[in-house]
């Protein structure tokens, strides 16, 4: 047993309480991690306005994207010792047993344990893991760099890889956040050409610097257009990363060429209106593509250790910083992804 402190989450639209609570020991699969830092996502901030239903476990401790040190191994525990340096993602477990998880699209588990929903999770000083669960952060990234690994880079690199992205496509990124960034540098790292489209100067400035070859203003050009027009006839796959605007996932789809896939990756309420006959005779997919599997965190943290990608991040010091990176978020004044990295 442990003492440390958690940020717990304990009603809808109400600030997070810090108190001090112990951290049991790991049972038999079991790791204790020590956070050393952990990104602070959309969907916790949705979570905690209300905006996304409550988690199953009430109050519970938010926080998915989570890397730490090992402090404390279960009797059973194998390949993991203290002292290593770990990632723990939304992924807490998954069976391992059932249809999904035996095609490797572990995403999809029938029997998923979510990070922070159904367990606690890192808005805190400690955390509990499956040894199975955790994957090693390679020597030379940051601490400060790995939580990106967990789902910022993971989920436009899954995305990329449904989508069968290959060296010389077009791929086209649509939203210029923490994830739009990575989506950018991994798509480069697979030799591919990329336009990054947005709404915010600043951010398409950025998406410049990580990059992009060619960026779009959404407000200020016809995005189609402009995107047939940059691409030579339409790009070979657009990562949709929008999480408010349907529009613009219409849009991404008139801009693909014959063959071309559309990937959702943001989920916008709505409906999609697609014109069956145009789909259809240029072939065009349209994929869905949700999180990551283990297969990709790792894939993203060798990605991170080539320096491949240089994750756009905030950095936030210590726990109390929580309420003001949820606020920093909730105003939009974040530019990538807030991280709290630990004292
Ligand atoms: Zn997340
Ligand atoms: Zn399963």
């Amino acid at each position: 047993m442990v003492k440390g402190r958690a940020a717990f989450f304990v009603e809808p639209k109400k600030p997070l309480v810090i108190k001090e609570v112990e951290f049991p020991d790991p049972s038999y699969d079991e790791v204790l991690l020590k956070v050393r830092a952990v990104g602070v996502c959309h969907t916790d901030l949705a979570t905690i306005d209300g905006e996304f239903p409550p988690p199953p476990l009430m109050p519970t401790v938010l926080g998915h994207e989570i890397a730490g040190e090992v402090v404390k191994v279960g009797q059973g525990v194998k390949g993991v010792r203290p002292g290593d340096r770990v990632v723990l993602s939304w992924l807490w477990h998954t069976c391992g047993k059932c249809r999904y998880c035996r095609r490797g699209d572990e995403q999809l588990c029938d029997n998923l344990v979510e990070t922070g929903r159904h367990v606690l999770g890192g808005y805190a000083e400690y955390v509990l893991a499956k040894a199975s669960h955790v994957l090693p952060i390679p020597d030379n990234v940051p601490w400060e760099y790995a939580p990106a690994a967990t789902d910022a880079i993971a989920t436009p690199f899954k995305g990329l890889r449904v989508a069968g992205a290959k060296e010389g496509d077009v791929v086209a990124v649509w939203g210029v956040g923490a994830l739009g960034f990575n989506a950018i540098q991994v798509a480069k790292a697979k030799g591919c050409t990329v336009i990054a489209l947005g709404r915010s100067e600043t951010k398409l400035k950025k998406a410049l610097e990580v990059g992009a070859d060619h960026v779009v203003n959404t407000v200020k050009e016809d995005p189609v257009k402009r995107v047939v027009e940059l691409s030579g006839g339409g790009v070979d796959v657009a990562l949709q990363l929008v999480p408010t605007d349907i529009v613009t996932y219409e849009q991404a789809f008139y801009s693909l060429r014959k063959g071309g896939k559309l990937v959702l990756l943001g989920y916008p309420p709505g409906k999609l209106c697609l014109p069956v006959i145009e789909w259809g005779l240029a072939e065009k997919w349209v994929i869905a593509s949700l999180a990551f599997t283990r297969y990709d965190i790792a894939e993203s943290l060798r990605l991170l250790a080539q320096g491949k990608v240089k994750p756009v991040i905030t950095v936030y010091k210590g726990l109390e910083s929580i309420h003001q990176a949820l606020d920093d978020l909730r105003k939009g004044k974040v530019l990538g992804r807030p991280v709290i990295v630990m004292d």
